[in-house]
């Protein structure tokens, strides 16, 4: 299909130049530096670490893994995210998620120092976010969302953006940065009421709602934009996003896959976000 974003590209675009970014910091002297911290031995996790690793490699960024325990204490993480963010040779800080049961996420957002907060769930960096003010950190699914946008040169001003989810991880930060952008946005969630109808009138559909392929053909208005950042294992066991890329696809005029979609640039975001970190706590 001709109408498919290729997400792996700009993933590739931006890896080689923050690759290029990393190299003349560390003709600087500056090597920038994230401590990735990891509770237990989740499958998932240790194959998003294993992925990342990969990518600070290739790109120059030096990574240190910290393990805690399955059955850490909110002490032992807070212990730890303290020690880090006194650290001056940690420029970031990465905590995979979710957190096991017990563990507090937003009090360990709020604790992380919002200079190192790559991920941008510190409560200081979502206030700038929702105040169009780009100076921090926004969070890394939605700003690869924004990014895949911008590098496709999709013209958004004045468009209706309609978002399905309302996290705080994609759905709500990413309405304000389309709304930034000057886009008209509805933001559905799950007791959002006539959901299909709505999204009908999205020229752009962002579908974040963790149901493998919920989001068929009647969600999409003829020509629409559909950005599919859903990443869910369906029964056989495959990837699948949360929208029904067959059948989608063919009423949209541009539609991102998955597997090989958002989550693909996801990854060079946190990088961005490392790297950024670096040049700012040198300042
Ligand atoms: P989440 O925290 O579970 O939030 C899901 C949101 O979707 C909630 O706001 C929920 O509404 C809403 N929702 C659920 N069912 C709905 C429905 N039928 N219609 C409309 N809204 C509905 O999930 P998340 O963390 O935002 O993740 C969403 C998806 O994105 C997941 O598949 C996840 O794996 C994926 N993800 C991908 C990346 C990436 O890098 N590509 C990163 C993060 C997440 P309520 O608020 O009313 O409950």
């Amino acid at each position: 299909m001709d109408n498919v974003l290729n997400c792996k590209e700009v993933n590739s675009y931006l890896i080689k130049k923050l690759t290029k970014r990393c190299s003349n910091l560390e003709e600087e002297g500056i090597t920038p530096t994230a401590a990735f911290v990891r509770i237990g031995s989740k499958r998932d996790d240790i194959a998003y670490q294993n992925s990342i690793m990969r990518t600070c490699n290739t790109v120059g960024v030096s990574a240190v893994l910290h393990e805690l325990e399955d059955d850490a204490t909110m002490d032992d993480l807070t212990k730890l995210i303290k020690k880090l963010n006194h650290d001056d040779s940690i420029h970031g800080i990465m905590i995979f998620r979710p957190l096991p049961e017990g563990l507090d996420e937003a009090e360990v957002n709020s604790i992380i120092n919002p200079d190192k907060d790559i991920e941008g769930m510190n409560p200081v960096n979502l206030a700038k976010v929702f105040a169009g003010n780009y100076s921090g950190f926004a969070p890394c699914t939605a700003a690869a969302v924004m990014e895949i946008l911008k590098y496709y040169k999709i013209d958004l001003e004045g468009k209706h953006a309609v978002i399905l989810g309302r996290s705080m991880v994609v759905g709500k930060p990413l309405s304000m940065m389309m709304l930034k952008e000057n886009e008209t946005v509805t933001l559905c969630h799950s007791k959002s009421e006539n959901i299909e109808e709505v999204a009908r009138m999205g020229d752009l559909l962002v579908a974040a709602i963790g149901k493998p392929k919920a989001i068929g053909a009647d969600y999409v208005k003829p020509g629409a934009i559909v950005i599919d950042v859903g990443i869910n294992v369906d029964k056989d066991g495959n990837i699948v996003g949360d929208v029904d890329f067959e059948a989608a696809a063919q009423k949209a005029s541009l539609i991102t896959p998955v597997p090989g979609g958002v989550g693909s640039v996801t990854t060079a975001i946190l990088i961005k976000n490392i790297i950024k970190a670096a040049q700012r706590l040198q300042l």
